[in-house]
């Protein structure tokens, strides 16, 4: 997502503050399925170079400790759909070891990692610019180029309490397209800020690089080693058998 759309938020709705995922319009149910049946038709740009073999990994098999909240395989999210069939969170073998070792990092800090989402199949992106108005399609990622989440090189997450195994407060919630979902944001409180630059340090000190508009989301390095897929989650599972 980027922060255009909070900007068009800002100006369409005169909001100052924090503008929530429920400002993009909402889709019916039929128009959505028949947007995903067209998606599923469609092809990911062609991709010249080398690349490395893709090696999906779910991260949860490497460390069961690691929680998920995947939205997208809910209503929860700015479609109020379930664009995900499965709660499952995929990345390229060396990111989710990387996410295990910022999991095992925090833990005698009193937290864990808890995973919105990782590797998402091109089609999805194509979802996603097609449900949102031309005016409004800066946010989401435009699949002629595909995304970094669709090389499997990208994770969404944050932290969550060991103790309690609750969820973190942070400036912003997730997929909030506000400035409070920046990084730098200096609002808050101050437990916020910290909790969200304690994420932000653990997960640099495993290589990868914060969005600059999203607390939650991170590059791993290498992202450009790793082609854009479209394999749906239960074929990804099917091929680690
Ligand atoms: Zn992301």
């Amino acid at each position: 997502m980027k922060s255009t759309l909070a900007i068009l938020l800002v100006v369409a709705t005169g909001a100052v503050t924090a503008c929530s995922t429920g400002h993009v319009a909402r889709l019916p149910t039929y128009k959505l399925e028949a947007l995903r049946a067209e998606a599923l038709r469609g092809l990911p740009p062609e991709e010249t170079g080398t690349f490395r073999a893709s090696d999906l990994v779910e991260v949860t098999t490497l460390d069961p400790t690691i929680l998920l909240d995947v939205r997208y395989a809910t209503r929860d999210n700015f479609l109020h759909w379930p664009v995900y069939s499965e709660a499952r969170v995929f990345l390229q073998r060396p990111a989710a070891e990387a996410v295990v070792r910022a999991h095992k990092a925090l833990q005698p800090q009193g937290y864990g990692l808890l995973l919105f989402d990782g590797y998402r199949p091109w089609y999805v992106t194509r979802i996603f610019w097609d449900a949102v108005p031309p005016e409004q399609r800066d946010f989401v990622a435009n699949p002629d180029q595909g995304s970094k989440h669709n090389r499997g090189c990208a994770v969404d997450l944050t932290l969550y309490v060991l103790a309690t195994g609750r969820e973190v407060e942070m400036p912003s919630g997730y997929d909030d397209f506000s400035e409070r979902a920046h990084p730098d944001y200096g609002g808050g409180t101050a437990a916020q800020r910290e909790a969200r630059d304690l994420l932000r340090r653990t997960m640099e000190a495993q290589g990868f690089t914060v969005d600059d508009i999203e607390w939650w989301h991170f590059d791993c390095r290498d992202w450009q080693q790793y082609r854009i897929e479209n394999v749906a989650f239960k074929d990804v599972a099917a091929r680690q058998r």
